[in-house]
């Protein structure tokens, strides 16, 4: 079976996200063992996917508009990507990059900072600062055995 490629995008975050997805421990392996790691943090000087598609992206962070690389990398992930999973509070909403601001959550108060929804569209969204390890070990295995099912609470509502 042909494992899917998966790329670790990081954004503006605080890297919590990634230490959760090692606090799976042993999992961690599984995991790994189950997809194609083409891009993390630990691979490259690397402010860009390496070249073909990917599977799935795991978008930790936010996106500073400022920063023009993020902002090519967010959208060179979107291109790339078949499905893209904003991964934590700060991807998904903002996050404690608007509350540094003294901002309501999903109520963006700093203009530079933004959840990666506001540039590109999102197929998956996990909650949580940082998610639960184990959801995001239960998230990785459903997608990479096709659980819909498990899925589905995740997944954005295009309605
Ligand atoms: Fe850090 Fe929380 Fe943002 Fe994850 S969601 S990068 S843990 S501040």
């Amino acid at each position: 079976m042909t494992k899917p490629k998966v790329a670790y995008v990081h954004l503006s975050g605080c890297t919590g996200c990634l230490v959760s997805l090692a606090d799976t421990y042993e999992k961690l392996l599984d995991i790994l063992g189950a997809v194609d790691m083409v891009y993390n943090l630990t691979l490259a000087d690397a402010r860009t996917l390496p070249e073909g598609k990917v599977d799935i992206a795991i978008v930790e962070g936010g996106v500073c508009l400022q920063d023009e690389e993020s902002v090519h990398l967010i959208k060179e992930t979107r291109e790339k990507a078949g499905l893209v999973v904003a991964y934590g509070g700060c991807s998904a909403t903002g996050n404690v990059l608007n509350f540094s601001r003294g901002g309501q959550w999903n109520q963006p108060q700093h203009e530079s900072f933004v959840p990666i929804n506001r540039l590109i569209k999102v197929d998956a969204y996990i909650p949580g600062c940082p998610p639960a390890p184990e959801v995001i070990y239960n998230f990785c295995i459903a997608a990479v055995t096709g659980d819909t099912e498990y899925l589905k609470p995740f997944m954005a509502n295009e309605a």
